[in-house]
């Protein structure tokens, strides 16, 4: 067989080779791929560097494309978070990027809000109508309630919003789907500053997790899944212990040692029991010394608080002793699919038990980043990122906008977000806004209402660059690049900004580094430093840049030790008031593949079987077999599951790894404006408890409907057909 020459990222090396020639490549040669689009060779491979868009945790990929196709998403393993690996959602950027249903072109409304009539328009149209509507807000004094809904200021977009509101004298409100993705808003109690740390699963020997998904959905899913093979690997040392805490059996539950299903909200409780164990068994040196801390003691004695953690007292005991007794322990939570309740109070307790164990900057433990903030953008004059703080989520901001009126607020600017569907309340705003102007790539149930629609590139089409502060003073850049030309007529929404500023006449945004996202990237990339001997990267830092993808370098400063606070946590004693009403609990949980919703319109990932219930394509409702029988309710039937705020329809599924007070749902469905592959496979689960944020448990109360249900799962009729021939 002939051989091909192959064409890779230069310096990836061995690991790389190995890597793709397992997918039974021929190729033996590396050379590297930062080839002009105009010298492509036909019949040729190429591989490009840049990082996945699919969620927020930023994991290197190398993108194969031939003829100008991108064909093959694989992890680079040159990365730092990934190593290598990727999740199913990553490999899934392709279907984002040929997506049938992408928005093709600017359109502006001609019919009524929500009718769906479009007219095609010029991107010179597009630009100055909104550049006029915004001039017309300026000259009104109120360009500062103008909303701007997306999932994160960071990079280019930052910079051209704060440009944006400079050209306005303005300062956005900034508003996202929910508070965040599972992450806790505790953690600045716990470790202090801002960044987010990094738990050290791989070096744990004994992990007590509160509900965090970290195999499916928590911080960054393939980096911790990473970790926790390398927890379980027994060579030279021993295979460390994992406890799952939730109400619902999780993927990532199903893979620990021991599965505790605690009562909803009670995470925090059974943190501070166990840390009132340790304290009283005197389990670790000095442990009174954080009595002063927790108060009273004994109210969180496991005795005391059994029936509102319905986790036995000698349980509790053991696992106390087995934490405090292990060489290196370690806590993380929360996470949705537990439960978020009472917020703040959870996270800290849960993380109380980091500092009673003195593992923070040590390894199995919590390792902080030297730094709060690192920002590859600094390097570039003017550049101000936006924050990366908490935001409003879009259900706090709807009950205050619907306290004022929508009037007060002259626009929305929604950017890859779709706040109709995972705040329905905020439907009772939206309709009433003066202007709405879409950026998202595809038509959803806000950008229905919208009257100008600017359809953004995606992640392989676009420009930007991601800072990541990792341990101790370690740090990395990821860079998005395209990896093929825009399939459509579409624009990257921070040149749409940068463009809208420089109609307003604001002279910033003339400067040539801030031309468009590529000069803004190309600017900053070009202050990275890198030093592999043997490389010409020290005079080409660029060029090295775009064929590896990534920098990874330091940062200065010193990971400090925070004095953790336990917040007021008496709350966490209150017993859980009952509704006869709304006997159950209903639990909402990101899908570990769909997201809440977002990926939805993937049919790869629609196909993809949920590992636990192997239920595909549609929507459904755990329900303990014992609860089940008690309804009337047997498997497959369809049931309604109704909360004082509404009611949804949707197959039951007898799970039996479930409280048998609770329910659970995915929030993953529930479009009826997303496209061919996203419309109508099951309910809106949000509507339920439109004010809640994932993972926040509601009364609810499950009726045996009759009807057929319409629920597909993996192998059944496989299954069935095989049955009947025997
Ligand atoms: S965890 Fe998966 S979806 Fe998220 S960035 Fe990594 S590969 Fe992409």
């Amino acid at each position: 067989m002939k051989r091909r020459e192959f064409i890779i990222l230069g310096g990836i090396g061995a690991t790389s080779a190995s890597v793709l020639s397992a997918c039974g490549h021929p190729e033996e040669k590396l050379i590297p791929a930062f080839i002009p689009d105009d010298q492509y060779v036909p019949g040729i491979d190429y591989w490009k560097a840049s990082t996945c868009g699919m969620c927020p945790a930023g994991c290197g990929i190398i993108v194969r494309t031939r003829e100008h196709k991108a064909n093959k998403i694989e992890g680079n393993p040159l990365h730092p978070v990934n190593r290598g690996a990727l999740c199913a959602r990553g490999q899934a950027g392709l279907e984002v990027l040929y997506n049938p249903d992408r928005i093709k072109g600017p359109m502006k409304r001609v019919g009524e809000r929500g009718e769906g009539k479009w007219e095609q328009i010029t991107w010179g149209e597009a630009i100055k109508t909104l550049a006029d509507k915004l001039r017309e807000i300026k000259s009104q004094g109120i360009a500062s309630n103008i909303v701007f809904a997306t999932l994160s200021l960071r990079g280019v977009l930052g910079i051209a919003v704060n440009f944006l509101n400079s050209a306005l004298d303005a300062k956005f409100l900034p508003t996202q789907e929910s508070t965040s993705r599972e992450v806790a808003r505790g953690y600045p109690h716990s470790y202090g500053g801002e960044a987010t740390p990094i738990f050290d699963i791989a070096n744990a020997s004994y992990l007590l997790s509160f509900g965090a998904r970290f195999l499916e959905t928590w911080h960054s899913p393939v980096m911790y899944s990473l970790a926790f093979g390398e927890f379980r690997r027994s060579s030279g040392k021993a295979r460390g212990k994992f406890v799952q805490l939730e109400p619902r059996m999780s993927l990532t539950g199903a893979n620990a040692d021991e599965w505790l299903p605690a009562i909803v909200g009670s995470e925090g409780l059974i943190a501070l029991a166990i840390a009132q164990v340790i304290i009283r068994e005197k389990l670790i040196e000095d442990a009174a010394a954080f009595e002063s801390q927790i108060g009273p003691l004994d109210q969180y004695a496991p005795e005391q608080t059994t029936t509102l953690t319905g986790i036995t007292a000698e349980t509790i005991v053991r696992i106390a002793r087995e934490f405090a007794g292990s060489e290196r322990p370690l806590a993380i939570g929360p996470g949705a699919g537990s439960s978020r309740e009472l917020g703040e109070i959870n996270d800290a307790a849960i993380h109380f038990l980091n500092a009673l164990s003195r593992n923070i900057n040590k390894p199995g433990g919590v390792l902080l980043p030297a730094s709060e903030r690192f920002e590859v953008f600094d390097a570039l004059p003017l550049a101000e990122v936006g924050g990366t703080g908490w935001w409003e989520s879009i259900n706090e901001l709807s009950v205050r906008i619907n306290k004022a009126g929508p009037v007060e607020f002259p626009a929305l600017l929604v950017h890859q977000i779709n706040p109709v569907l995972v705040a329905p309340r905020s439907i009772e705003w939206i309709m009433g806004l003066p202007f709405i102007a879409s950026f998202s790539s595809f038509m959803d149930e806000t950008t229905r209402l919208a009257d100008l629609v600017m359809p953004d590139q995606t992640d392989l089409e676009g420009w930007d660059l991601r800072s990541m502060l990792m341990a101790g003073s370690n740090a990395a850049v990821s860079l998005v690049q395209p990896v093929v030309e825009p399939q459509h007529n579409t624009m990257q929404t921070a040149d749409v900004l940068l463009a809208v500023c420089r109609d307003l006449k604001f002279k910033e945004a003339d400067s040539e580094a801030y031309q468009s996202a590529e000069a803004m990237v190309k600017h900053a990339g070009q202050k990275l430093k890198f030093s592999h001997p043997g490389t010409d990267a020290e005079e080409q830092p660029l060029k090295r840049f775009l064929e590896a993808g990534v920098w990874v370098g330091s940062v200065p400063g010193k990971a400090d030790v925070f004095e953790s606070q336990l917040l007021d946590s008496s709350a966490l004693l209150t017993e859980r008031e009952t509704n006869d009403s709304y006997p159950l609990t209903l639990l909402s949980y990101e899908h570990a593949a769909l997201g809440s919703g977002d990926a939805a319109n993937l049919p790869a990932l629609q196909e993809l079987p949920d590992p636990l219930t192997s239920v595909m394509w549609g929507s459904w409702v755990e329900i303990n077999p014992k609860t089940a029988a008690s309804l009337g309710v047997n498997d497959g039937d369809l049931v309604e599951v109704a909360t004082e705020h509404g009611s949804v329809r949707a197959p039951a599924v007898l799970f039996p790894a479930i409280r048998p007070e609770v329910i659970a749902m995915p929030s993953s469905q529930g479009h009826t404006a997303y496209g061919r592959y996203a419309n109508g496979r099951g309910p809106n689960v949000a509507v339920l408890n439109p004010f809640g944020m994932p993972g926040q448990s509601i009364g609810a109360k499950v009726t045996k409907i009759g009807g057929k249900s319409r629920l597909i799962r993996f192998g059944t009729e496989l299954q069935e057909r095989m049955e009947k021939r025997r």
